[in-house]
């Protein structure tokens, strides 16, 4: 919506609006809220809303402590669900520094910018279809999360009395008064696993609806003594949770992947992009799958991506081409799992595909048979790489890509940088439950 200063003070009054929820992203892909009373509505549409930045994760320096908000206006909304005292409702933001300038450190304004560099190279809109996927636990009588799943139910089960199912119902009619297109949204294959599609849309806007979508998916579940986690692989033993990326890049003229004459009835952009996108894989991983927990979903034997491959007929490699083609020709990503901050995991496909077309990056041949049933020896014939193992390989990869550290801007890319290598550290010097049973009694 292109609302104006007018509409918002118009809807403000209309529907009793009492307090204003300001939403931005941190580096690690956290939803964080400023909430203020609506009496601060004047402050906030003339820019002057001011707070402090100095406990936020990847703002860290003393200098930074002074931030602004500043809203973007098509993003106002109001919370079909209310508090005791009144309506809420939410806008977000880019945060700005006091001189007026984009903050480098707000991944939502580092996107603009990749999307900037994506208009000069005569490209109209970078569109992106999520595929989020979440696990439904039961809560204990204190409100906290146990391991114990809803149901048994598997990829597209109907079990009419399942609280799950009900859940999932709610949230799907929640996301729709919220304005959100959904377009599926089914069990998925382990039980207590649900995915929810919704309609593609710029990136921009795909990576505030799917904050959003997490935010509504944990707010619907509560109601239903559920907790909702998008944690990649929270039980070992069944499939994690991804969030399939489907993409897509237009000019004028329509959707720049489709070619009715070219092979596959892709364009050579098409390739060139895919080309880009295995390219930089390796190293865009570190961001896609950015915690320690994603490289034990990244396992084979469980629908997730191992290896750095595509196909426009398998199911599993890393990147697939769905069989739609006109306009909705696109690839799609399947490495990508929801702790991903979507911004920067975007950001990062959007500036390894135009790499791609910018250098003319031929992709390798499309691997079409099933690669889990190859040997190391004949993947290396074919050229197929690994994705990291680890976050730390992870990023060693991403360390080596000046491609992949230029999506994300100096700041962000030293801050990650920095903060990811202390969390593998933590995790690194742990001692596991595993290794006791394995060991204890054996040594
Ligand atoms: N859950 C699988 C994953 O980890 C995907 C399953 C599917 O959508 N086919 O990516
Ligand atoms: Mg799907
Ligand atoms: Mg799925
Ligand atoms: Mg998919």
């Amino acid at each position: 919506h292109d609302y104006t200063k007018d509409d918002i003070r118009q809807m403000v009054k209309d529907e009793d609006v009492k307090f204003l929820r300001l939403m931005f992203t941190d580096l690690f892909g956290t939803i964080k809220n400023v909430e203020v009373p609506i009496t601060q509505l004047e402050k906030l549409l003339d820019n002057k809303l001011m707070f402090d930045g100095s406990s936020i994760e990847g703002f860290v320096r003393i200098e930074e402590s002074d931030m602004y908000l500043y809203p973007d206006l098509s993003t106002w909304m109001i919370f079909p669900w209310s508090s005791e005292r009144g309506k809420i409702a939410r806008v977000i933001c880019e945060v700005y520094t006091p001189a007026g300038k984009p903050f480098e450190g707000d991944p939502r304004n580092n996107l603009i910018r990749v999307l900037d560099d994506m208009k000069k190279a005569g490209f109209t809109s970078f569109n992106i279809g999520p595929e989020p996927e979440f696990f439904l636990f039961k809560m204990n009588e204190n409100g906290e999360p146990t391991l114990n799943l809803n149901d048994k139910g598997s990829y597209f089960d109907m079990a009419p009395m399942d609280l799950g199912e009900n859940c999932r119902r709610e949230i799907v009619l929640t996301l729709e008064e919220m304005g959100f297109d959904v377009e599926a949204a089914h069990h998925e294959v382990a039980p207590g696993q649900h995915e929810i599609d919704f309609k593609y849309a710029d990136a921009l806007t795909a990576a505030d609806n799917i904050q959003t979508f997490k935010l509504v998916v944990k707010t619907i579940a509560r109601k239903y003594g559920l907790y909702a986690t998008f944690m990649p692989k929270p039980l070992s033993g069944i499939n994690g949770s991804g969030m399939h990326l489907n993409m897509s890049l237009f000019t004028d003229k329509g959707n720049a992947f489709y070619d009715e004459s070219g092979e596959l009835k892709l364009s050579k952009q098409a390739y060139n992009f895919l080309g880009g996108l295995l390219k930089h894989a390796r190293a865009f991983t570190a961001i896609c799958n950015p915690i320690v927990n994603s490289y034990k979903r990244l396992v084979p034997g469980y629908e997730a991506p191992v290896y750095v491959a595509w196909s426009g007929s398998n199911r599993s490699p890393l990147i697939r081409i769905p069989n739609a083609r006109g306009n909705s020709t696109r690839l799609e990503v399947r490495s990508v799992d929801p702790a991903a901050n979507p911004y920067l995991a975007i950001a990062c496909m959007l500036e390894a595909g135009l790499d791609g077309l910018k250098n003319e990056i031929e992709p390798e041949d499309s691997v079409d048979r099933n690669i889990y049933r190859m040997d190391a020896e004949e993947r290396q014939e074919s050229h197929i790489k690994n994705l990291p193992d680890t976050l730390h390989n992870a990023l060693k990869d991403l360390e080596a890509d000046d491609v992949m550290k230029n999506a994300l801007g100096t700041k962000l890319y030293q801050s990650f940088f920095e903060a990811k290598n202390l969390e593998y550290d933590s995790y690194r010097t742990q001692v596991s439950g595993w290794e006791r049973d394995q060991y204890l009694e054996l040594y």
